[in-house]
């Protein structure tokens, strides 16, 4: 699958509303069958288009407190460590690196004063001055949160290679390896992931074939 059409993408609007929606009830929508709904969704699964299916939960239902945004400003070389630093943390809701003048946006659930005191403290642990910049706020009300609006007019899905980086467009040659759903260009490139994470497995290889592709994308 590499094109969503305009039945797709009724599909997929309708299961961003309702994750639940039965099968029947979107094959009445689109005049399709039950089993080609079916296998449009597993298409979708398959080429990893829909990572999973989840479900919303009301936070202040569960946590008493409010949630925080943090702008930092951090060394552009420290970047990637702080960020795995304080990846751990239950409290982060959404870690982003950002253009501009603040490079790591860090929005949290909703913490107690007590948590917020900790988080606040594990951030301003993070050694020497690799934090150039740090502002926070207290986020009062989340005023609007909604899922992406889809176009109606067929769209060109865009893929990245797990291999080669590459992002492309035509057919998807997808395998489970490492623990999850892989998507490669080619045969080629699929043959090459495959054999590295065989040497990885074996020992022959320290590093994570993930980590192996991003090494070879950055010497181009
Ligand atoms: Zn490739």
């Amino acid at each position: 699958m590499h094109k969503l059409d305009k039945t797709d993408l009724r599909i997929l609007s309708t299961l961003l509303e309702d994750s639940r929606t039965s099968y029947a009830a979107l094959a009445r929508e689109t005049n399709l069958t039950i089993p080609s709904i079916k296998t449009r969704i597993q298409k979708y699964i398959d080429s990893g288009l829909i990572e999973k299916f989840t479900i919303i939960l009301d936070t202040q239902m569960i946590m008493r407190g409010t949630s925080m945004t943090f702008l930092m400003k951090v060394k552009p070389s420290d970047l990637d460590q702080i960020a795995k630093d304080i990846y751990d943390s239950p409290f982060i809701a959404n870690m982003t690196i950002t253009s501009g003048h603040y490079n790591l946006l860090i929005v949290t659930h909703p913490m107690s004063d007590k948590d917020k005191l900790e988080f606040i403290k594990k951030i301003n642990s993070i050694p020497g001055d690799s934090v150039m910049e740090l502002a926070s706020s207290i986020n009062l009300e989340t005023f609007m949160c909604k899922p992406i609006e889809l176009p109606n007019t067929p769209i060109n899905l865009l893929i990245r290679c797990d291999y080669c980086h590459r992002e492309f467009s035509g057919e998807i040659f997808s395998k489970a390896i490492l623990g999850r759903k892989r998507y490669f260009c080619s045969p080629l490139c699929q043959e090459k992931y495959e054999d590295r994470a065989e040497k990885y497995i074996k020992g022959e290889l320290f590093t994570h074939p993930d980590k192996e592709a991003k090494k070879a994308e950055t010497k181009d």
